[in-house]
């Protein structure tokens, strides 16, 4: 293996020490709610990590749990309560929603200023003309494992695979933002491998296990993987990280790589929310 390991879990800890001594002072606490709708068992693994993180940094934190079937129209009562709630400055609903629930709609109806996942179109659209407010968590996380390398950004070519909205568009156009030529892939780009072969900086937002392997990349790659999968029960990323490890640069782990920067950088953007509910 040459690569360097990027320990996203040590980065995050600095992150939330830093955000529990900024906090510590403060009163009332910084409010984060969560809505979870259903019982996923990797959904629910994610909101009780943020319900820890909020508990370690003494936030106040609200976990609504809501059944499968629940209405759409009561969800969006549930939300515009938080909305009003002082105590809330932040509110996240664990995505996916069940399939009788118009996402779009849900997302839209959080607060722009207390929309912590940065998911609302007022603040994607505030990302795209850059002027960063509450970005979502994951792509917030990931510019700091990269910047955490050393590695310039500026005039480098990024290549980005996947185009979801929470994590490959705004990925690209922090990046972009940072001065890189970004090359966005997806389900339809072909052959994957001419595209990722040319990436100083990589990062891999698919959720298939092995998808990017060593042959895939160029030598001395930033490769940041931001995928999550399970591979006989064990979690694994889209990279092979055994043959990428002996080309990259940099590599991310998983776990201990994007994940713990997600909720860090979550826990960063309450506290940013409550800032601005409090000026
Ligand atoms: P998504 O399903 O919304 O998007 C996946 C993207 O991958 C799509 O744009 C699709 O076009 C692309 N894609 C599919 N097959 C492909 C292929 N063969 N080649 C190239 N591109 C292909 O997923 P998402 O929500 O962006 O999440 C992606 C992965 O990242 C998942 O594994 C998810 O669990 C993980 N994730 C991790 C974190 C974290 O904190 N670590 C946060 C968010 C998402």
């Amino acid at each position: 293996m040459s690569a360097t390991i990027i320990d996203g879990q040590k980065i995050a800890e600095e992150m939330t020490a830093q955000i529990k001594k900024e906090s510590s002072s403060l009163l009332p606490k910084p409010g984060l709610a969560v809505i979870i709708v259903g019982k996923d068992p990797a959904s629910l693994l994610y909101v009780k990590k943020k319900e820890k993180a909020c508990q370690q940094v003494a936030f106040y934190s609200v976990l609504i749990e809501l059944p499968e079937d629940v209405s759409e129209l009561k969800l969006l009562n549930q939300i515009d309560a938080l909305n009003q709630n002082k105590k809330i400055h932040g509110i996240l609903v664990q995505l996916p929603l069940p399939a009788h629930i118009n996402e779009r709609l849900v997302i839209d109806s959080i607060y722009p200023n207390k929309d912590v996942d940065g998911f609302t179109p007022i603040n994607m659209g505030n990302l795209l003309v850059g002027d960063n407010r509450l970005v979502p968590s994951t792509p917030r996380g990931i510019m700091k494992l990269i910047e955490s390398t050393g590695v310039h950004i500026s005039g480098k070519h990024a290549v980005v695979v996947g185009r979801s909205n929470i994590v490959g568009k705004p990925i690209s156009l922090l990046l972009q933002q940072h001065g890189a030529t970004v090359t966005m892939c997806h389900s339809r780009t072909h052959p994957l491998e001419y595209y990722t072969k040319q990436a100083d900086i990589l990062v891999s937002a698919v959720g298939k296990p092995k998808l990017i392997s060593g042959s895939m990349i160029k030598k001395g790659a930033v490769v940041i993987d931001v995928g999550i999968n399970s591979l006989n029960n064990t979690l694994v990323g889209d990279v092979d990280f055994e043959s990428a490890s002996t080309v990259a640069g940099f590599i991310t782990p998983v776990p201990k790589g994007v994940g713990p920067m997600t909720i860090a950088c979550l826990l960063e953007n309450t506290l940013y929310a409550y800032r601005q509910q409090h000026l």
